[in-house]
């Protein structure tokens, strides 16, 4: 309680209660002195009174006249204090006694005692001897009330209260005024602390009245405000400077930002520019190849020198790896500038693995390298994803592994490391026993221009661009690449990619592989890899292998087969082997018939070389090196059925498809003449009439005098480029709703071109350099009728001069195959015929394959194009157009048979 009163009170409270004490004390202290000193008078006057009243008595007391001392006693009733009185003998024994008379009660003398004073009950009691010279004689007995005493202390009493209350009432007074010296200076400080801290104004001071203590507070309470309001001012002034830093740090930031967008800015449209100026390029570039390409090739279908075809072919090959090197430096800049497009389409992994290998395969034989590749157990058949950039990727890792090794073999590996739902991830090794890159450089080598040996006396050429994007596209493809390698010793690159799973499979063995299970084979080749990778394949088909490194063991393995009555029904023998020959162990076999079938593997190279043997081993059949899975199962699945031979048909593709039916009217939009007259022959000898426009305007006018079943159209032209006259021929469409099909042409080649093309109202799309075969697609494409209905068959069926090449200008080998080729064509029809009519998918594609293979081998590429037709629609199992195109088929045939016999009989 007293804690929480203000200190105003507290002051007064104790200056009062001080006092009060202190007024108390010394009251206490006066009234116990009177107490003291008013029994001290009375008990003296009341010894004196008995000493008088004793010495008058003493006569009665000596004569023991008791009456003469009550008579003495008696006189006592002038003292009204007195209220009794006794007298004794000096035995003790009663002698008179006296009480006043107002006092009613009887009196009972106490016994007599040893003289002095006492209090009992309020009254004050004295005995006194009584002596009569110098001997006792009796005592004296007197008692007093001390009403007087009481009396005088009830009034001094009362003075003191009254005292008291009034020093109290002064002192009270006095204590109000005087706490103020105290509580004032207080109360003003924190009235003081009050303001500032209300207002937070610092520059607020208190009083200091008295220079005490509280004085003192007051100036050290001034004092701290002081050193507060000097550091809010500093604060103050921190903050500002702080605040014109920030500022100023936000208009530089500001400056800095505008500076960056605008550089950003003019970086992205550098970047477009150079997109631009890529296409641009690769426009102006490939445009004049394209010329001379195609050129070459149109005067290569005429009569020439063998000089003259020599140089010929020596332009064209270094056209084609300029349009590889361009292609290279295109694709790397669509990369880095994020605009190259992934196609994500169901194929043929083995199928397009195949491709890759076969087509390097010219240049490994050519350098005496084996070459070749297998699939692990699990890797599925059929994939989704973009074929063209995965053999994009293989094509630079087998080439370079070809480049840089200079004898030994290149092994191309692929398995299968991850499958989840939907999705599969192949791993790819392509390995060489070349000359190896140094640990140091093998970083290095996927940065875009760098190469292992950059001196200038390197002896292998290249830009150091192919591992860069072949680096770049598995990383698109979802994978990465690595590689290891000993310098000397060769290296291995790895790279994995990711696709999509294919709901189709190879469901199980094929009928054609359930006939070769548990068939005897024998595998005779010297490289141990291929041979190993050929184990693989027989073994899949559950055949009973033997491989062997040499003819000569093959041989005397065969005939102790031959003996002990299991004569084997297959020999895959490898043509070139040091020692006994491929061709001389096939000869021998065949002659002592030691085994069904004899397949001999070629190297593509060796071509020529096998034309002399050809007419020696006339029913063995050729495959190329690296042997295709599909075309190994053709082969002995043919032996099996008495078929005589199956070759390969990779070395000759197919030059182009296109409609052989219905000559169409196509307007050519082209600014370039090298281009109009190439596109203009291309198109004349696929039996269409062309006519030329020179750019956009020229062709507007034309389609006002003339109609047009097809245009080609350039897009970058003067005048009037192909997008505003696409736009412009779809608009005065609306008028007459017929639709002509536009094929955009462009170099561009660029993400976004295709889109740009089909927006303004084109149909297709063909990228620059476009060869004979894609422009016949893409007729076919916009024409599928053309390609359906019955055409007459043209009398160019077959080349005598292109086939005579393929032969080495052999006329007589030729003869023989055409011979040949007289009694198997119709078989295989047959067989077709039958496949179809069956709905033999299996049947179709195979017996269409084998076809395909020994009409391009014979030069007959417009047959050899039906052919493969029929292999795709035997692959796709879609059998609507399949009758019709046999019978284009059979028509091509028998043209081209036609035309054989006259070469044969001239
Ligand atoms: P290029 O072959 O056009 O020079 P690449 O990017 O394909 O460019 O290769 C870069 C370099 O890596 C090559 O120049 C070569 O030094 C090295 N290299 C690539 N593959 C191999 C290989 N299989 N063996 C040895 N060196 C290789």
């Amino acid at each position: 309680m007293f804690g929480n009163i203000s200190v105003r009170w507290k002051l007064t409270v104790i200056i009062m209660v001080t006092t009060s004490v202190a007024l108390l004390l010394a009251c206490t202290v006066m009234i116990m002195y009177d107490v003291v000193s008013t029994r001290r008078a009375t008990e003296h006057d009341l010894a004196a009174l008995a000493d008088m009243l004793g010495q008058n008595s003493t006569a009665a007391l000596t004569f023991a006249d008791s009456q003469a001392g009550t008579e003495i006693l008696a006189a006592l009733r002038a003292e009204p204090r007195v209220t009794s009185a006794c007298l004794y003998n000096h035995n003790g024994v009663v002698f008179a006694t006296y009480l006043r008379p107002d006092l009613s009660l009887p009196f009972v003398p106490p016994a007599a005692r040893t003289v002095g004073a006492y209090i009992e009950k309020g009254h004050l009691k004295q005995f006194r001897r009584i002596e009569l010279a110098g001997e006792q004689i009796g005592f004296i007995f007197l008692e007093s009330d001390m009403q007087d005493a009481y009396q005088r202390l009830q009034r001094f009493l009362i003075v003191m209260m009254a005292v008291l209350l009034a020093a109290s009432a002064v002192a009270y007074l006095m204590a109000l005024r005087l706490q103020k010296v105290i509580s004032r200076p207080v109360i003003d400080l924190l009235d003081t602390a009050k303001a500032v801290s209300g207002s937070g104004n610092y520059g607020l001071r208190a009083t200091a009245s008295t220079k005490d203590e509280l004085g003192l507070l007051v100036c050290q309470f001034n004092e701290m405000l002081e050193q507060i309001e000097r550091r809010d001012c500093e604060l103050q002034q921190h903050g500002e400077d702080l605040e014109s830093q920030v500022a100023t740090r936000t208009t530089e930031l500001v400056t800095v930002n505008n500076q960056l967008k605008s550089a950003k800015e003019a970086a992205e449209s550098a970047s477009r520019a150079k997109g631009e100026f890529l296409a641009n390029m690769s426009h102006e570039i490939r445009t004049p190849i394209n010329g001379i390409l195609g050129m070459a090739e149109l005067v290569l279908d005429t009569e020439l020198t063998p000089e003259q075809r020599e140089y010929l072919l020596m332009l064209k090959s270094s056209g084609d790896s300029l349009l590889g090197l361009i292609n290279d430096i295109l694709d790397f800049s669509k990369i880095e500038s994020g605009k190259l497009e992934l196609e994500k389409i169901e194929f043929n992994l083995y199928d397009s693995l195949a491709e890759v290998v076969r087509a390097m395969a010219v240049r490994a034989h050519e350098k005496q390298l084996e070459l070749a590749y297998q699939h692990r157990l699990g890797v599925p058949e059929y994939v989704i994803g973009d074929p063209t950039r995965l053999r994009q990727i293989l094509t630079n890792l087998i080439g370079n592994a070809i480049k840089f090794t200079r004898q030994g073999e290149v092994v191309v590996t692929v398995g299968r490391t991850s499958l989840t739902a939907g999705e599969l991830e192949l791993r790819f090794d392509v390995c060489d026993t070349g000359i190896g890159i140094a640990a140091e450089k093998q970083n290095l080598i996927f940065e875009a221009f760098a190469q292992a040996d950059a001196s200038t006396t390197r002896s292998f050429g290249g830009t150091g661009l192919g591992l860069a994007i072949s680096s770049r596209l598995t990383h698109l493809l979802g994978g990465s690449i690595w590689l290891e390698s000993v310098v000397g010793q060769g290296s291995r690159f790895h790279f994995t990619a990711r696709f999509g799973a294919s709901s189709k499979r190879s469901g199980g063995p094929s009928p054609g592989e359930e006939r070769l299970a548990s068939r005897s084979i024998i595998i005779v080749d010297d490289n141990v890899t291929s041979r190993a990778a050929l184990v693989d394949l027989a073994l899949a088909w559950d055949m009973n292998v033997t491989s062997l490194e040499s003819g000569e063991a093959a041989l005397a393995f065969m005939r102790s087969a031959r003996q002990a009555g299991t004569p084997i029904d297959f020999a895959l023998v490898d043509a070139e082997m040091p020692g006994m020959s491929g061709y001389d162990l096939g000869e021998a076999i065949e002659q002592e018939h030691l085994a069904k079938a004899v397949i001999l593997m070629l190297p593509i190279t060796s071509q020529a070389r096998d034309a002399t043997h050809y007419r020696k081993l006339g029913s063995v059949s050729r495959l190329l090196k690296p042997i295709r899975r599909s075309e190994l199962l053709d082969a002995m699945v043919s032996a099996l059925e008495g078929a005589q031979r199956a070759t390969s048909a990779a070395l000759l593709p197919p030059r182009h498809a296109g409609p052989n039916g219905k000559s169409l009217q196509i307007l050519v939009v082209e600014d370039t003449p090298v281009n109009q007259l190439l596109l203009v022959r291309m198109l004349e000898k696929m039996g269409h009439a062309a006519t030329v426009a020179g750019n956009g305007k020229e062709a507007l006018e034309l389609l006002h005098k003339q109609s047009f079943d097809l245009i080609f159209m350039d897009v970058q032209m003067p005048e009037m480029d192909g997008f505003t006259a696409t736009r412009k021929i779809r608009e005065q469409e609306k008028e007459s709703a017929r639709h002509i099909p536009i094929v955009a042409m462009t170099a561009h080649a660029m993400k976004g071109d295709k889109d740009r093309c089909l927006e303004a109202g084109m149909d297709d799309y063909v990228a620059k350099p476009a060869s004979g075969r894609d422009i016949a697609h893409a007729i076919v494409r916009m024409f599928p009728e053309t390609a359906e209905s019955p055409a007459p068959v043209r009398s160019i069926g077959w080349k005598p001069a292109q086939a005579l090449e393929q032969l080495d200008g052999d006329e007589n080998l030729l003869r023989e195959i055409a011979t040949i080729f007289f009694d198997e064509a119709p078989k295989l029809l047959a067989r077709l015929r039958e496949g179809i009519g069956a709905h033999n998918s299996e049947l179709v594609e195979r017996t269409a394959h084998s076809l395909k293979g020994q009409l391009a081998y014979l030069g007959a590429t417009s047959a050899s194009q039906k052919s493969r037709e029929l292999e795709d629609i035997g692959h796709r199992g879609e059998f609507t157009r399949a009758a019709r195109v046999l019978e284009e088929l059979e028509k091509e045939i028998a043209a081209v048979i036609e035309g054989m016999r006259q070469a044969v009989q001239s």
